[in-house]
């Protein structure tokens, strides 16, 4: 049971109205800082407090010039023994400052000093940088003083906000400051004790003191265990902030249970003519998953679910079975990729898989447009098409299906939650208090280690395809220098002669389409150079939609060897007679990419492989993963090295979280406090759901609503 909580901020009544006071109320915040503040989702007294810093200085004492380490923000004083300007670049003052103990040089650029004279007393506050000959400090902040008659210094650690251009660092501190003066929250009664099991967290749930706190931290609070994101006031608000999340999540699959489905009847006839139809016999994996799927359609609660699967492990042809079900019951199925390139390839296989029947399937993405995309639109609202395949358009406001059955998401950790949620929303249909809902199925091919998943996605039943189709062969994966190109390209001259189709996959750092794209087309200008009989094809994020599926279907068509290509090609597709993946600057990728793209290959019967080519020497943890790369092929195992490398945020990304973009809770630092948030949130889902829909209004921003009224 849940202890009652103390220090609640919602138990702070009289203030309540209060905590949704605008922050234009407080003196001195004018139309000018109001919009700021606006700027970066801050208009309430509430917004301001959870505002939380995201880094602390120390400017609670002053550290001798002789103690001074790189890079550390520190506040010296001293006398100017020199002040002087040269001009090199530009117009510098340079000036010299001295303590008992030693000496710094403090630097400002184009900056006229008046008060800076030859034996004043300063006292500055800023970064030591490693200068010629002492420390330097560039641009500190500063100020002149009496020796005789020196200002205090703060006596709590000063918080760094994130902040937008026009409102400055003090300002916004003195907001929040004022804010919290005003709702008068106490500091009384902190406890520093480490965290502790379930109780503290029960006990210290919802404290505005570990809010107060973090805005002032006192002076003796370890920056170190602060910045770690350890500090127990911070695991308090994370977990907190945890729970709300999957509060939302819960109830919101509570929400979906509590509506009904039509449950769709099974036709074992048209099932048998729809397997008899592929030219392969579906896995034991495929077949449970199957069989999973369809006792949800078949009730009247939706289906509420999530498929993981390896790369290539055939999930699509999973989503078209279920498909298939929806199909005969006479209902419409929508199927949401994260690419154009990945939902024409699912059209394809559903015109193929589906072929033995008579449905429309339409494409609807960014490709189709005017007036065909107004057809579209038409033929999905009078139900004249029943699969429609496509990118984000799928839920956009002037779609309406008539009698939208299913919802299947391809490459889930791409979508947020609210995506979902309102595809499916697309799907309702009934009077309100009888909703009847589609049913939703979600793929994903990231692995997850499956505590985390639990978790991560506490609000979908799950399943996992845990086989991959007979025959595939293990890919062997090499890991070579770019010094070795010469040799690749020969080796790739070979495979190409034997028939191997090749994918060539270039990467950069800097997350730009167009750089991306500028080096495929050096790339494969360069291997035509080099191999002039073979066909080359060159595929990136700057071509057309148009262009780029023209390129993908001649590929598939063996009309091009050697397909050059950016990372557009990393999720989902399949072309299983390419049997090669080259992935140039390897180690700029992350293990699930690099599986991802690997995934590429290995899905037929012939031996595939994977060159692994790094630019420059690698790194410790670049190693680490190609090592992890060229051991194993198994999804699962290289999701939990990567856990163990990098810690769970990274893996399970922003993205999974989608745009509800954490206030303090850092994935990476706080994956273990996940379990208990799951906990806490169904404990008081069950017992206490006024608190939990007030921690929700809390943390979750507005317009993420959950709820799917
Ligand atoms: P992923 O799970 O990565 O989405 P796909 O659905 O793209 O994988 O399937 C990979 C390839 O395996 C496809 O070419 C698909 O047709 C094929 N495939 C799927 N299931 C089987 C099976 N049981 N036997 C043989 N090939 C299969
Ligand atoms: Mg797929």
């Amino acid at each position: 049971m849940l202890g009652k909580p103390k220090n609640n901020l919602f138990k702070m009544t009289k203030k309540n109205n209060e905590l949704n006071s605008p922050l234009s109320s407080l003196p001195g915040v004018g139309p000018k800082i109001t919009q700021k503040l606006n700027n970066i989702n801050l208009f309430t007294f509430k917004d301001a407090l959870f505002h939380l810093p995201y880094r602390y200085v120390d400017r609670t004492k002053v550290t001798k010039i002789s103690d001074l380490k790189l890079n550390n923000y520190v506040v010296i004083e001293g006398e100017i023994e020199s002040v002087g300007i040269v001009f090199s670049k530009r117009r510098t003052l340079i000036c010299r400052i001295s303590d008992n103990y030693g000496s710094v040089i403090i630097k400002f650029y184009n900056s006229q000093k008046s008060q800076f004279i030859k034996g004043a007393y300063i006292r500055c506050f800023g970064i030591a940088h490693r200068g010629k000959s002492s420390f330097e400090f560039y641009h500190p902040e500063y100020s002149i003083m009496e020796k005789s008659n020196l200002k205090p210094l703060d006596t709590t650690l000063s918080p760094i906000y994130p902040t937008t251009i026009g409102l400055s660092q003090n300002k916004l501190r003195d907001i929040i400051k004022r804010v919290l003066d005003h709702l008068c929250i106490n500091q009384t009664d902190v406890d520093f004790k480490p965290l502790d099991s379930e109780k503290l967290i029960v006990t210290k749930f919802s404290s505005s003191e570990a809010l107060k706190f973090l805005h002032n931290p006192p002076s003796n609070t370890d920056l170190d265990v602060l910045e770690a994101r350890s500090h127990p006031m911070q695991k308090i608000l994370s977990l907190e902030e945890l729970t709300a999340y999957q509060i939302g999540l819960l109830s919101e699959r509570k929400a979906i249970k509590s509506h009904t489905s039509k449950p769709m009847f099974r036709d074992l006839e048209s099932e048998g003519i729809f397997l008899n139809n592929l030219n392969f016999k579906m896995t034991s994996a495929q077949t449970r998953v199957i069989k999973e799927i369809a006792d949800d359609i078949s009730s009247t609660k939706p289906m509420h679910r999530l498929v993981q699967g390896d790369v290539g492990s055939g999930k699509t042809i999973v989503a078209a079975f279920c498909s298939l079900q929806i199909l005969l019951n006479n209902k419409q199925v929508a199927i949401m990729a994260p690419t154009e390139i990945l939902a024409e390839q699912h059209r394809l296989n559903f015109l193929e898989w589906l072929s033995p029947f008579k449905y429309q399937i339409d494409l609807l993405s960014s490709k189709v447009k005017g007036k065909l995309r107004e057809e579209v639109y038409q033929k999905i609202e009078d139900g004249s098409t029943q699969v429609i395949i496509g990118t984000h358009a799928l839920f956009q406001e002037n779609v309406k299906y008539s009698a939208l059955g299913l919802v299947i998401i391809d490459e889930q950790h791409r979508f947020g939650v609210n995506q979902r949620l309102t595809l499916l929303k697309k799907g309702f249909n009934g009077p309100n208090d009888f909703k009847i809902i589609p049913n939703q199925l979600v793929m994903t091919a990231t692995p997850i280690p499956r505590t985390l998943a639990m978790s991560a996605y506490a609000d979908l039943d799950f399943s996992v395809i845990d086989e991959l189709p007979p025959g595939r062969q293990p890919i062997k994966t090499s890991v070579l220098s770019d010094q070795k190109r010469h040799g690749v390209i020969k080796k790739i001259k070979d495979l190409v002669k034997q028939g191997n189709q090749v994918y060539w996959v270039c990467t950069l750092i800097e997350e730009s389409d167009a750089l991306e794209a500028e080096a495929a087309k050096v790339i494969s200008a360069e291997l035509q150079l080099q191999m002039p009989a073979v066909s080359i094809g060159l595929v990136h994020g700057k071509l057309k939609a148009r262009e780029k599926l023209d390129i993908m279907d001649r590929f598939k068509r063996k009309d091009i060897n050697v397909l050059v290509a950016t990372t557009v090609i990393e999720v989902g597709v399949d072309v299983p007679d390419a049997t090669v993946m080259v992935i140039e600057n390897a180690e700029r990728l992350g293990l699930s990419q690099l599986h991802q793209l690997r995934g590429r290959v290995g899905r037929g019967s012939k031996p595939s492989y994977c060159i692994l080519m790094y630019g420059k020497k690698l790194s410790h943890m670049s190693r680490q993963r190609m090592e992890i790369m060229r051991e194993t092929n198994d999804g699962f195992k290289i999701a939990e090295k990567d856990l163990a490398i990098r810690g769970a945020g990274e893996i399970l990304g922003t993205r999974q979280t989608g745009d509800i973009g954490f206030k303090i809770a850092d994935l990476s630092a706080d994956a273990s406090l996940l379990p208990l948030a799951k906990q806490n949130a169904e404990e008081i889902i069950d017992n206490n759901p006024d608190l939990g829909q007030k921690i929700v209004n809390n943390w979750l921003p507005k317009g993420n609503e959950f709820s799917l009224a």
